[in-house]
């Protein structure tokens, strides 16, 4: 059997070997799948509702078992790892109360009666990518299972372990046999095959551009439903009448999280020119004072890259005559890269359009509001960005401008699962969480019935 070495990226020691799955392995998964649905989409949908709020329990219950085994398979810190354990157990629980109001409708037409019913499309290939493997598989499997949809989830290749838990655990919560599969393996041979399947009628997928234009085009030739969440290169703008205090104290948070290896990274810090000198002088003691140790302990802030192979990819983004300041890393193995902050770019260098997906920011300045806005969207991507000012209508204002998906004012966070997220220009196609989420799982039936025969 063809098997993936799971790598602990903070010791560099094997902590599991995982099955790589072959094409023909991967169909079987979507002919059970498809077997499966059958009876899952009949299911009453209290029925329903049940076996996910059942399934949510368990992964609560399971939540330090689920962030020790991130923290030794990903690297996350195990603060994070909690965090994105719980979310998955919050969004599984939230979607579980969907089930139960998901309706149709009637609408008045002359001569009949006409009725809409909301339909599960069938099987979802649902494929994640290494950054976030929990929280991400479960913005696609819950709200698509809610629908009546079946799932079969391809974690990535490097990060399997958590999925594979979590599948245990619905299987243990009662969800029947194959309604959500977990394959491992590579996503040249998994990910296509969940791509090109015909029985597979839509694809979430999350993770690079350069991949996700791919499945697209693939898709397209079976018109295969797709959402798409991509890359970032998202601002994180900061006024002169913000609270800069706050503001360079939330910045390491809101790109170095994850190590940098966050597709809502602010990788690009915007300053007006007037708060450049406060701001950076506080920024520094910030970024010196963040906490990157072994990832498994209670007080570490970052962890390491997730491979050696990604180091040398982010190591080959910085030219080394730009750094301003770094924070400091760990002695010994591991994947570690400092906090790394770069000045003296314009919009033209490639640390200011490419995402480095590691813990490396830029910083410039603007002079005014429509600067501001102006950098921030010289971006081919559009998915996050924050805001700092005390004059809320500028927040707003700004936040209206600037194409991206999700804006948040005087705060680094992205995500509320009650909240629809994704993004605008090349960062992805469609949107996930909020409650409208299981929709995109469905499709429209329109039946009419004359009454005047
Ligand atoms: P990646 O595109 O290399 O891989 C993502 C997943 O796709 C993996 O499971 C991989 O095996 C699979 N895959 C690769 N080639 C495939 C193919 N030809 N067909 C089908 N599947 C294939 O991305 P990555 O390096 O794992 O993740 C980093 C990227 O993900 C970054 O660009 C980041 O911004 C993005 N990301 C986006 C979001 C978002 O919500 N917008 C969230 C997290 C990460």
């Amino acid at each position: 059997m063809s098997v993936t070495q799971v790598i602990n990226p903070s010791t560099e020691e094997t902590v599991a070997e995982v099955k790589r799955a072959s094409a023909a392995d991967a169909h079987l998964a979507i002919e059970r799948s498809q077997q499966a649905f059958k009876s899952w989409r009949q299911m009453a949908p209290g029925k329903r509702a049940e076996l996910l709020r059942a399934f949510g329990a368990k992964v609560r219950e399971a939540n330090e078992e689920l962030a020790r085994l991130e923290v030794k398979n990903s690297g996350h810190t195990i603060a994070n790892a909690r965090w994105e354990a719980n979310n998955v157990a919050d969004v599984i629980t939230y979607y579980a109360g969907a089930v139960e109001r998901m309706t149709g409708s009637q609408i008045p037409v002359p001569g009949g009666v006409d009725i809409t019913f909301l339909e599960p499309v069938g099987v979802v290939g649902v494929i994640v990518p290494w950054n976030f493997p929990m929280p991400i598989a479960g913005w696609g499997f819950a709200p698509a299972l809610a629908a009546g949809a079946t799932v079969v989830l391809k974690p990535a290749e490097v990060t399997p372990l958590t999925a594979l838990r979590i599948a245990e655990l619905a299987l243990e919560a009662g969800i029947p046999e194959n309604v959500f599969q977990v394959v491992t393996g590579s996503g040249s041979v998994v990910g296509e095959a969940l791509v090109e399947d015909p029985l597979v009628r839509k694809i979430v997928f999350t993770g690079s551009t350069e991949v996700g234009i791919g499945i697209q085009q693939k898709a397209a030739k079976r018109i295969k439903r797709v959402t798409l969440e991509l890359g970032g290169k998202s601002a994180n703008i900061v006024f002169a009448d913000s609270d800069i205090t706050k503001a360079a104290a939330s910045a390491p948070y809101s790109v170095f999280d994850n190590a940098g290896q966050d597709c809502c990274a602010r990788s690009r810090i915007l300053v007006e020119e007037s708060a450049y000198d406060e701001f950076m002088a506080k920024f520094e003691v910030a970024v010196t004072n963040l906490r990157v140790e072994d990832p498994s302990l209670d007080s570490s802030e970052m962890g390491p890259l997730i491979t050696g192979a990604h180091r040398r990819s982010v190591e080959s983004y910085v030219d080394e005559s730009l750094v301003l300041f770094r924070g400091s890393i760990p002695d010994g193995r591991g994947f570690w890269y400092p906090p790394t902050v770069i000045g003296g770019v314009d919009s033209s260098h490639i640390l200011f359009r490419e995402e480095v997906f590691g813990p490396v920011v830029t910083v410039s300045t603007f002079k005014d509001e429509t600067e501001a806005i102006e950098m921030a969207n010289d971006s081919e991507y559009g998915l996050s960005g924050s805001i700092w000012t005390s004059n809320l209508g500028k927040g707003l204002r700004v936040a209206r401008g600037v194409e991206s998906g999700n804006l948040s004012v005087n705060s680094h966070s992205s995500v509320r699962y009650w909240t629809p997220f994704g993004g605008y220009k090349m960062s992805g196609l469609g949107r996930e969480l909020g409650p409208d989420a299981p929709n995109a799982f469905c499709e429209v039936k329109n039946v009419f019935i004359n009454t005047d025969i």
